[in-house]
């Protein structure tokens, strides 16, 4: 059993008890020790260590692990209950450029900037993690391809109209993909990814 106490200098402190009967030789239980261990550290790094393993540094938000894992989630659900949902991959354009033309610090910012600004403008239910380098995926729950077409342009817009610090104007491109009845996660991101990079080829700065 775990509590937390109060310490007399206003710390709080997560005890761990524990109880142990002790009998004698005839088996007669003689008494009880009670011993409470200090686990606040430990659950503080066990906190640390799950927040690291499923979240990026650099933006704060979910990893490529994590969002694999809700995607397997999402996934389970859609078989069992027939429910659609749809991903949007987006990887920033010509972001060597911004890099070499203002440094890697300036290229971090930018990522942060990015993620923030897209996370805010995102619905509470949807999932948005960092992909890879400058590679970003949001999945939409409840979601059709309509739907996420309409999300996709709407951030498209969103970040060539904002103004990010230390560089000139960003812009992404993006694929968009609604999960096909019987199709697997693999299925689902080797589509996308094929539509993100249609959009790059296709000019960049837009859907497809
Ligand atoms: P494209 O329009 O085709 O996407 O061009 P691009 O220059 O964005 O594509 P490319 O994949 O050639 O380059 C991606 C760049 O993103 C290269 C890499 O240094 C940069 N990058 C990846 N991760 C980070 C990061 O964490 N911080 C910074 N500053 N740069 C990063
Ligand atoms: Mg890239
Ligand atoms: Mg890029």
């Amino acid at each position: 059993m775990e509590n937390a106490i109060n310490t007399a200098a206003g710390d709080r402190q997560l005890i761990a008890f524990r109880n142990a009967l002790l009998r004698d030789a005839a088996g007669q239980v003689e008494g009880i020790l009670a011993s409470g261990v200090d686990v606040t550290e430990q659950r503080r790094l066990e906190a640390d260590l799950a927040y690291q393993a499923s979240h990026d540094p650099l933006t704060g938000l979910y990893n490529r692990r994590r969002m694999t894992e809700l995607l397997d989630a999402e996934i389970r659900r859609a078989w069992r209950h027939g429910t659609v949902f749809s991903v949007i991959l987006f990887d920033i354009d010509h972001f060597k450029v911004v890099n070499d033309q203002h440094g890697h610090d300036v290229g971090d910012a930018v990522l942060q900037e990015l993620a923030a600004v897209v996370a805010r403008r995102l619905r509470d239910i949807d999932h948005f993690a960092r992909w890879g380098g400058e590679e970003f995926l949001v999945l939409l729950p409840e979601t059709d391809l309509a739907g996420a077409h309409r999300a996709a342009e709407d951030l498209r817009a969103l970040i060539s109209a904002t103004d990010f610090t230390g560089v000139a104007r960003v812009t992404i491109s993006l694929g968009v993909a609604a999960l096909d009845e019987g199709e697997t996660v693999q299925g689902l991101l080797k589509r996308v990814d094929d539509n993100a990079y249609a959009a790059k080829t296709r000019g960049r700065n837009r859907v497809v």
